[in-house]
């Protein structure tokens, strides 16, 4: 049994803890810390009086690595679940090393001035990792994560090689509120207002933010727009799997979502950089718009609909061409009625946590700086079955698809 150390209180960080909590055969004391205890210490009340189990609380600024360490340490912590921000994921990777405990996280490191989704910091400290014999799970969430988990299992047991990939992310939920974000705004709005980028034949080719999309009708959810974006997955799984000749990234926007994001791009409320707004106080406008937004966490009573994420992966099968679709269908108001939390905290939580169990079993162990897909695939699709997010896999028609036509 492993000591698990968890660290945000947000949507995620309630649905992982859930989640670790009713895993609690592998993880033997569970501690959830935060910059503010207080959101730790109602999670933790609300898993006592749902589960029975306890988990303790601490309050901690993850910036700070030594203070992170000594956490680490005094806890006894084996392994370290970051559900904090990507901001934070360097100094957590550098407290788990100094403390000598294993990493996981469910999205890649980002300065705070400057939106960059790439992982070059983050593998740059692979060799640390090696030296002290300690594995660091990047990207284990659903996308990254599940994405990277499904490609692997094409690429493992369904297809000789992948020729090409589409990963194609759905919320078709309802908040009913005219703007909100499904998950930390500032993260999710830096994501979608930077260029568009995919991977086809060696190269990345840019495309303008937004400009790019196609219907595609997604299995018992419907058909929605799908627009092409640079997703953090693309780096690791082309990286990985170098047969790929085209990796694509696509997400559904409803159109009210996209007037008002256009409408706060126009008067430059989601620029990073930081204004003068009065003498000698300065702060972004996107840091302020996360503070006059609807909290993430604050949804899951009122989203209504499912979230429907998956990968289309083409390649050849003993010579025969084949398209394989591996998706996973989560309904926000049954995430809600389970953990507290609406399906895009869940989807994300429940991979973390299993990320965590996959070391804590060492189901998957290796030392160092690892993706998801470095790891045999099996295993934690089976995790995911037992743990909430069950998966379907389609064969579809080779060509003649909307996705062909883009
Ligand atoms: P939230 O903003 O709801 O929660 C983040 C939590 O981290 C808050 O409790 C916050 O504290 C805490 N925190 C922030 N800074 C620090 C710090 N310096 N030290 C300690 N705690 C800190 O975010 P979400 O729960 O929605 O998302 C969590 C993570 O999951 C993000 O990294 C996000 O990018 C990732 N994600 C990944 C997805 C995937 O599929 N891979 C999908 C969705 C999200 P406070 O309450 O005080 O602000």
């Amino acid at each position: 049994m492993s000591n698990l150390l968890i660290i945000g209180a947000g949507g995620v960080g309630r649905v992982a803890t859930f989640k670790a909590a009713m895993n609690d055969y592998v993880f033997k004391n569970i501690v959830l810390a935060s910059r503010t205890k207080s959101k730790c210490d109602a999670i933790a009340k609300d898993i006592k009086e749902k589960l029975g189990v306890n988990v303790k609380t601490a309050e901690i600024d993850a910036m700070d690595v030594d203070a992170t360490a000594k956490l680490i340490k005094d806890t006894n912590s084996d392994i370290v679940l970051n559900v904090a921000l990507p901001y934070q994921d360097l100094a957590i990777m550098d407290a788990c090393l100094k403390a000598g405990a294993h990493y996981v996280d469910t999205a890649n490191y980002e300065h705070p001035d400057e939106a960059k989704f790439e992982y070059k910091l983050q593998w740059a400290k692979d060799s640390e990792f090696r030296e002290k014999n300690l594995m660091a799970l990047l990207g284990s969430g659903f996308d990254p994560g599940v994405t990277n988990v499904f490609t692997a299992f094409a690429a493992q047991e369904l297809l000789d090689e992948i020729e090409t990939l589409d990963i194609l992310d759905c919320n078709a939920g309802d908040h009913g509120y005219p703007f909100a974000t499904n998950f930390n705004p500032e993260i999710n709005i830096r994501e979608i207002t930077q260029k568009g980028k995919y991977y086809e034949n060696g190269e990345w080719k840019e495309i303008e933010p937004m400009s790019v999309s196609f219907k595609w009708n997604y299995p018992k959810v419907g058909e929605y727009p799908s627009y092409l974006l640079y997703h953090e997955e693309l780096e690791s799984l082309t990286k990985n799997f170098p047969s790929i000749k085209r990796a694509r990234f696509f997400m559904t926007f409803s159109d009210k979502y996209l007037w008002h994001l256009r409408a706060l791009q126009n008067v430059g409320m989601t620029n990073i950089e930081p204004i003068e707004v009065c003498k000698g106080c300065k702060i972004s406008p996107m840091e302020f718009l996360k503070k006059v937004l609807p909290d993430p966490a604050s949804l899951g009573p009122r989203t209504k609909g499912q979230t429907h994420i998956g990968v289309v992966v083409t390649g050849y099968k003993d010579g025969k061409k084949k398209r394989y679709y591996i998706y996973n269908i989560c309904d926000h108001q049954c995430a809600f009625r389970e953990v507290g939390a609406q399906c895009v905290s869940y989807t994300t939580g429940v991979p973390a946590m299993i990320g965590a169990k996959m070391i804590a079993t060492k189901t998957w162990f290796s030392a160092g700086v690892k993706n998801m897909e470095e790891f045999q695939a099996r295993p934690f699709m089976y995790e995911l079955n037992k743990n909430g997010l069950p998966w379907f896999i389609e064969e579809l028609p080779t060509e003649g698809l909307p996705i062909d036509e883009i």
